[in-house]
């Protein structure tokens, strides 16, 4: 059963995190101790009833689709790739502005009829090249995609791109944009009707903070 006085909101650790605290403290809630001094994952907050949870963006649309949090804060990148249409998406907070793209060796001409991809994006890659009516190979890796192309594994990466110098770095640059990606709010279906007034409100004075920021 439903804590209908109970709000949770999941963050997403890392760059995310840091800048969502602040718009988060403008619009009131603040984490009762120094999430970043704390092992803890769960935090109780200066609004009575209402905690913090800091995970992995990648676990935060599973946490507000099951319920366990009514509201979570995580990139478009990560919402594209589960692609659910079993939450609500509120709110563009436009923080940890970056850009999904296509990237390959710089100067290199990719000619392959059968185009191998590496990305941990696999459904993006697979919807962006589809819609092309191109045929690709999608190669599943979880981190250090630049790798990829280098050695040979893959003819491009799909991944995201925020000044360029980590492909730059490694000897690849971008080519094909697919999608800009921010920070956004998502919340909970069944918690939108149950805890309506809160969460308009707090979505309410997210908003105008980020109105703020401009
Ligand atoms: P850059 O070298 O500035 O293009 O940054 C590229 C790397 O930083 C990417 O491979 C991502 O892993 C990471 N990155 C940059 N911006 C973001 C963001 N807004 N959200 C998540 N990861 C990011």
């Amino acid at each position: 059963m439903m804590d209908q006085n109970k709000l949770v909101i999941a963050l997403t650790k890392g760059r995310i995190l840091e800048e969502v605290l602040p718009l988060l403290q403008k619009a009131g809630v603040v984490p009762a101790e120094d999430i970043h001094k704390s092992r803890k994952l769960i935090f109780d907050s200066n609004i009575e009833d209402v905690q913090i949870m800091v995970i992995r963006g990648s676990d935060v649309p599973t946490y507000v689709e099951l319920g366990s949090a009514d509201i979570g804060i995580t990139g478009k990148d990560i919402l594209m790739e589960v692609g659910s249409d079993s939450y609500y998406e509120p709110l563009d907070l436009k923080l940890a502005t970056c850009r999904l793209m296509t990237a390959a060796p710089v100067d290199q001409t990719i000619t392959p009829k059968r185009l191998r991809v590496a990305s941990k994006f696999v459904n993006i890659a697979k919807n962006y090249f589809s819609e092309q009516g191109r045929q690709v190979d999608i190669i599943k890796l979880n981190g250090a995609l630049e790798l990829a192309p280098i050695i040979g594994l893959a003819d491009c990466i799909v991944d995201i791109v925020d000044t360029g110098n980590t492909l730059m770095a490694n000897g690849l640059e971008p080519r094909e944009h697919i999608a800009d990606v921010s920070t956004r709010v998502i919340v909970n279906k069944a918690s939108m009707k149950m805890k309506h007034d809160k969460i308009q409100s707090l979505l309410e004075l997210l908003a105008a903070a980020v109105a703020e920021n401009g």
